[in-house]
């Protein structure tokens, strides 16, 4: 197999410096030593991003690029391989699952809370088992992360500090790593390939955070008028405050102005189900969607995706109510 990986930088190849954790080109050779060295049948070719980043850096044309790099070695390549920082991991894996819906070939991102230069790490373990699931494992995009191979686009960060970092709340996960691989049995929807890489402009999409005493006046800077999309992050099954007629009335002047607002729960796990409450109603008469049972982080990038296709607001409100790549159950 040929397997193209994809150095973008993050905590895995990081060296420290007088401000901390800084991400290092060296560890481009040191991985590529490893990955030989551990499957020596198959072929790797490691590429170092010229700026490697920190991953709380990332901004939407960063999975532009990740995306445009793997779509120009498509043909040449068997599978592929993104390290990455963790911090915005989820966002990078969500963002391809759109970009390669339906892929022929597997495509895994990875990396490790540890650093490689420090003796005791994750790294290794990470990327080994990321590249056991390429060659054995389902075609498709991928998280693996601490033994779990995830969904792309249903992969969340929820530990700061253990190894088990990622979880995909509301997804069983593809695969599980111990001793051996065990792999989950779905049946897949017989769907064509379709790799499509949109131009991404940051600050097209933005989140507008509910919380207890929240007002009009925070969310008007969020809602400028460069904004297409918002993920609502909303309580429990999808609601917010009904009786502050400003904060209504704002989403609704911003949806009917075309701006396609996305209700997704702060909960993290189980579903938006809007209308069970009153509090949920009133942001579905002001034109709030429901996200269903989506990641902040699918919802962020799917907008993004569809935004940069140059879909219209009632094309992209009906893509919110089906699943194009395993991000709504
Ligand atoms: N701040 C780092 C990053 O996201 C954290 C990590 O990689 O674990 O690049």
């Amino acid at each position: 197999m040929k397997i193209y990986v994809a150095y973008t930088g993050g905590t895995i190849g990081m060296v420290p410096s007088e401000q901390g954790y800084v991400p290092d080109a060296a560890f481009a050779n040191t991985v590529s030593q490893a990955l030989v060295a551990y499957q020596p049948e198959h072929e790797f070719s490691v590429h170092c991003y010229a700026n490697l980043i920190d991953s709380s850096n990332a901004t939407p044309a960063d999975w532009q690029t990740i995306g445009e790099d793997i779509q120009s070695k498509w043909a040449e390549f068997d599978a592929f391989l993104v390290l990455h920082g963790t911090d915005t991991m989820a966002y990078t894996s969500s963002a391809l699952a759109f970009m390669f819906q339906h892929s022929r070939k597997p495509i895994v991102v990875t990396g490790s809370q540890i650093p490689m230069v420090k003796r005791r790490n994750d790294a290794l373990s990470n990327v080994f088992g990321a590249v056991d699931a390429l060659i054995q494992g389902p075609q498709g995009v991928f998280l693996f992360f601490g033994g779990l191979l995830l969904e792309g686009a249903r992969a969340r960060k929820v530990n700061t500090s253990d190894l088990q970092a990622f979880q995909s709340p509301n997804f069983l996960p593809r695969g599980t790593l111990g001793i051996e691989w065990n792999w989950r049995k779905m049946h897949l929807p017989k769907a064509a390939e379709l790799i499509q890489v949109p131009p991404m402009q940051a600050g097209v999409v933005t989140l507008l955070p509910v919380f207890p005493g929240v007002q009009a006046s925070h969310w008007q800077g969020l809602l400028d008028d460069k904004v297409k999309g918002a993920v609502l992050l909303s309580y429990g099954a999808g609601n917010g405050p009904d009786q502050n007629q400003e904060l209504l009335d704002l989403l609704k002047a911003a949806n009917d102005r075309g701006v396609v607002i996305v209700n997704v729960s702060q909960c993290g796990t189980g579903a938006v189900a809007a209308g069970t409450y009153a509090a949920g109603s009133a942001l579905v008469r002001a034109g709030v969607i429901s996200g269903a049972d989506m990641t902040f982080e699918a919802a962020f990038s799917k907008l993004h995706f569809l935004l940069g296709l140059g879909w219209q607001e009632e094309a992209i409100k009906q893509a919110f109510a089906t699943t194009l790549a395993f991000e709504i159950s």
